[in-house]
């Protein structure tokens, strides 16, 4: 283990000694993507890494052992694995809170590591994961982020697709129209001088059409706001 410096400035929580649910944070461990890293131990005895972010906002509280507890008890429990047959639905819904929360988890850096959450209702409830998304239509789909593939793990930003129908919409190659012209979001974001997040948001939230009039004057606003602090 590294020792890190922890930064200095004002806003800087210094975690150390404090008690996440199972976890207690022992030592800064760097910044990742911008936000505080902590080495925690669990209660169980093993060392984790999580974002200060995930500690504090009670999202990761123990190094996965509640999670393989509950997941134990949940099998017995909830209809959709009677028997110990775990259904496919589950393993997606296991699996998608882990690589957002399990900091050990093999791709843990492409989500919960750049900040990707699961909404709470999905969280607390695979029967509410269930019950919006609908039983996985065949073996050839997954769980994606749709329309935004940055985006998080949400009822309005998740459908079953196939590899293919992923690969088709990954969110940089969706074109929008623009003055006439089938342009994606990166150059859109370019030509309107917004950044690209910002623009993936507005046109998840509102649609391509408003979500790009949003940008279209973003700049001026944006001028104006600072003006007139
Ligand atoms: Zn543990």
């Amino acid at each position: 283990m590294s020792i890190q410096n922890m930064p200095t400035h004002k806003r800087f929580q210094d975690l150390t000694g404090q008690v996440f649910g199972r976890l207690t944070a022992i030592s800064y461990d760097g910044m990742v993507e911008n936000r505080a890293a902590w080495v925690c131990r669990c209660e169980c005895g093993q060392n984790v890494v999580v974002l200060g972010k995930n500690l504090k906002q009670g999202l990761t509280q123990s190094c996965g052992c509640l999670h393989r507890e509950m997941l134990k008890t949940s099998c017995v429990t909830h209809g959709n694995a009677r028997l110990g047959k775990v259904t496919r639905e589950y393993q997606t819904w296991v699996r998608m809170i882990d690589r957002c929360e399990n900091a050990n988890y093999k791709d843990f850096h492409r989500y919960g590591g750049r900040g990707i959450t699961v909404c709470e209702r999905w969280r607390e409830s695979f029967e509410a994961f269930l019950a919006d998304m609908g039983e996985r239509p065949s073996d050839d789909h997954s769980i994606d982020r749709f329309p935004d593939t940055n985006g998080n793990y949400e009822p309005s930003n998740c459908r079953w697709a196939t590899k293919k129908e992923q690969a088709n919409n990954r969110r940089s190659n969706v074109k929008h129209l623009v003055n006439g012209q089938m342009l994606c979001v990166p150059d859109i974001a370019k030509i309107l001088n917004v950044p690209e997040s910002l623009l993936y948001k507005w046109i998840r939230r509102h649609g391509s059409e408003k979500g790009i009039a949003m940008a279209d004057g973003y700049e001026e606003r944006k001028a104006h706001a600072a003006k007139n602090r």
